[in-house]
Formats: C-alpha cells, sequence, structure tokens
C-alpha cells in the first residue's frame, strides 16, 4: 500500500522515509546535470561524465572534462 505522494511530480511511495528521499535526491533533481556541448541532460554526474568521455572526447581534452568533476 502507498500511502505517500509527492506533492511535486506525484508519485507513490509505500514508506514516509521513501518519499523524504525521493524529495531530497530525486525529485526536482533529476537530469540536472546538462551537457555543455548538447541537450544531453544526465541524471546522475557519473553519467554525464561518461556521456562526455564517449560522446564529446574527440573535440574535448580529457583534461577540460576532467576539470570539470574536480
Ligand atoms: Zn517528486
Ligand atoms: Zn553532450
Amino acid at each position: 500500500m502507498k500511502n505517500f505522494q509527492c506533492a511535486d511530480c506525484g508519485k507513490w511511495y509505500g514508506w514516509k522515509e521513501s518519499l523524504y528521499n525521493h524529495r531530497n535526491y530525486e525529485c526536482g533533481k533529476e537530469r540536472q546535470f546538462a551537457c555543455p556541448q548538447c541537450p544531453y541532460r544526465a541524471s546522475r554526474k557519473g553519467s554525464l561524465k561518461t556521456h562526455l568521455f564517449t560522446q564529446h572526447a574527440k573535440g574535448t581534452r580529457r583534461t577540460v572534462i576532467a576539470a570539470m568533476f574536480a
């Protein structure tokens, strides 16, 4: 049974703690990491890093990418 609903996105959670975690770490923070070189947005910093390395490594020096995550 899910009794807790997020007021912002409408997702339901069975535990108050789950909703609490969602609102703290997920809600409104999804895809907050925007790629500076294309419209891609990542939900996690690591995902954006992987994206940059795999998609833009040729046009961007690795040191530049690395600096973004320093
Ligand atoms: Zn939410
Ligand atoms: Zn990109």
